[in-house]
Order: C-alpha cells, then sequence, then structure tokens
C-alpha cells in the first residue's frame, strides 16, 4: 500500500549524479517526495512541512559527486532527522516512590487496558518488580474481568473493588494494599469515553492528584491518525502527561502519528504495543520506527 520511500529517495537523486552539489533547484522534487511519503504516513501537514525544511537546510550544499550513492546519503540525513524528531533516544520508564505508581489514561477503545497487562509483564519479566494492577474502569465490568484475565496470564495480581464506583478510593486503597502487600510498582487501569469529555477529564485529573504517580502514560491508537494528534493534545492540556504508548503498529500504519504526536506535545514516546498478546510489547526507539516510516 505505501511506497517505499528509502527507493523513492534514491530514485531521484540518481539524476543529481554528476550535478556536484544539493541545490534549492535540484533538491526541491525530492523533498516534495519526502513531505507526500509523510504525509501517507500520517505525519501532520505543518510537521511534514517544517521537517522538510530542516532537511533542506542539512541537505544543502551537500557535495554529491564525491558521495558513492547520493540517495543513500539523503536518506540518512532524513533518517537521522526523523529520529532527532521522534526525540533522538529512547527514553526509560520511571520508577519513582515506594511504590512506583503509573497512571494510564486514553480513549476507550485506545488499548489501555491491554497496556496494563503488557506493561505489568514487562516490569515482572524485565525489570524484576513486584506488580499490583488496578482496576479503575469501574463503569465496564467487563474491562474488570479483562484485567483479572490478563493478570492470570501473566501471574500479576489485579485489585478490584467490586460495587465501589469511586475510581480514586479505588486507587488510593490500592496503594495501602501494595505497601501491606509489597509491591513496589501499582499500575493504575483507569476508564476511557469514546471521546474527549469533561467527566472523563475530571476524573483522571482527580486521580492523578490524590495518588501522585511518579509516570503518567498516554495510550493512544496509531491508526486514528490525525485524530490521534488531537486527542494527545487535550489529554496534555489537562494532564501533563509523562509519555505516550502507540498502540495497534501492527495493523496497517506507517506509524507517522509518532511525529506529529511528538512534534505537537513535546513528551517521549515510551513504548509501542504491535499485538493483542501479552509480549507483543517494544520500548520505543526512535531510529527504529524512522526506519519504519522511511519503509
Ligand atoms: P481500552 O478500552 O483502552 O482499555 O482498550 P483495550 O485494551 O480493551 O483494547 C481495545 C481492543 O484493542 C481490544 O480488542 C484489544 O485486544 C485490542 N488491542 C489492544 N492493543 C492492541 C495492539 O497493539 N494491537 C492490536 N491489533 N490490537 C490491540
Amino acid at each position: 500500500m505505501f511506497e517505499n520511500l528509502t527507493d523513492k529517495l534514491e530514485r531521484s537523486f540518481k539524476i543529481l549524479k554528476g550535478e556536484g552539489r544539493i541545490t534549492e533547484i535540484n533538491i526541491a522534487e525530492t523533498l516534495k517526495e519526502i513531505r507526500r511519503a509523510l504525509i501517507d504516513a500520517d505525519v501532520n501537514y505543518k510537521v511534514a512541512k517544517s521537517f522538510t525544511d530542516e532537511v533542506k537546510q542539512k541537505a544543502l550544499g551537500q557535495n554529491v559527486l564525491t558521495a558513492v550513492k547520493p540517495g543513500q546519503m539523503m536518506t540518512k540525513i532524513v533518517r537521522d532527522e526523523l529520529a532527532q524528531l521522534m526525540g533522538g533516544t529512547a527514553t526509560d520508564i520511571r520508577l519513582e516512590g515506594t511504590p512506583a505508581v503509573i497512571l494510564i489514561a486514553g480513549l476507550q477503545g485506545s488499548g489501555k487496558t491491554t497496556f496494563s497487562g503488557k506493561l505489568a509483564a514487562f516490569l515482572k519479566e524485565k525489570k524484576g518488580r513486584h506488580v499490583l494492577l488496578v482496576a479503575g474502569d469501574v463503569y465496564r465490568p467487563a474491562a474488570i474481568d479483562q484485567l483479572k484475565v490478563l493478570g492470570g496470564q501473566i501471574g500479576v495480581e489485579v485489585y478490584t473493588e467490586e460495587g465501589n464506583t469511586h475510581p480514586v478510593e479505588i486507587a488510593q486503597n490500592a496503594i495501602k494494599y501494595a505497601r501491606q502487600k509489597g509491591c513496589n510498582v501499582v499500575i493504575v487501569d483507569t476508564a476511557g469515553r469514546l471521546a474527549v469529555d469533561e467527566a472523563m477529564m475530571q476524573e483522571i485529573t482527580a486521580i492523578k492528584a490524590a495518588v501522585d504517580p511518579g509516570e503518567t502514560l498516554f495510550v493512544v491508537d496509531a491508526m486514528t491518525g490525525q485524530d490521534a494528534v488531537n486527542t494527545a493534545k487535550e489529554f496534555n492540556d489537562r494532564l501533563d502527561f509523562d509519555g505516550v504508548v502507540l498502540t495497534k503498529l501492527d495493523g496497517d500504519t506507517r506509524g507517522g502519528a509518532a511525529i506529529s504526536i511528538r512534534s505537537v506535545v513535546d513528551k517521549p514516546l515510551k513504548f509501542i504495543s504491535s499485538g493483542e498478546k501479552m509480549d507483543a510489547l517494544q520500548v520505543f526507539h526512535p531510529e527504529r520506527m524512522a526506519d519504519r516510516i522511511l519503509g
């Protein structure tokens, strides 16, 4: 479905061989190709435009005569710039406090509950943590059951309070319970709605204020393209989250949302989720995402 940007760059730069230097004129077509490919990959138009301006500055005056493969040289410039735009290097999850509290926020269906399970498994297996999962979505009994099933699969206890409709209380009680049980990480899954609304925002900000998480992660479906960026902005304005989790990257998406979100909210992407299984989770690496976007 997507044309490969790397091939396009190689092709458009073949004509530059023998021209000596990259100039405003001979690079124009290539920059247009890059911009188009980024927009195809769900990168916001303004971000794509400022990105290509940046690439142009880097590329102008570069000596293509001495470069064996000018296309490769250009691809490297684009790849490095893309990675830079997404933060440059991987950003680790913060595990501060006893217990370290991690709050999970996002719209309904974005993949919060699935990610909560995956993160619990990751912290248990890769970081040797004793994790407690908290079912904070009090409106959907199915969400509580879903978390219990996931907890059972990965061998992590799930804290629930059947009948209690106050997520703030549940989260506070869960932290007390974690201290008693010697759990050093508490992951609080929360309720989402299908679209951003005031009640949801008030609830999640109240939970945040009450439990003072060391890390608040915003979960967003990469398949939702431009909407992902708008939702990220709305959540960030209210919640001032610490990091972003991009889900459903196993789907038919290039992941350009990663670039747009980073540019718009200026918060690090921390994890990517690429499947329904509990081990389908990767730490976000800007260079790998740049490769994926380049194709
Ligand atoms: P929540 O409402 O935000 O808690 O979202 P869920 O965790 O319940 O996920 C919604 C749906 O998306 C479920 O059917 C999940 O199995 C599915 N899902 C979650 N993460 C991924 C992912 O990375 N890839 C795919 N393909 N599906 C996912």
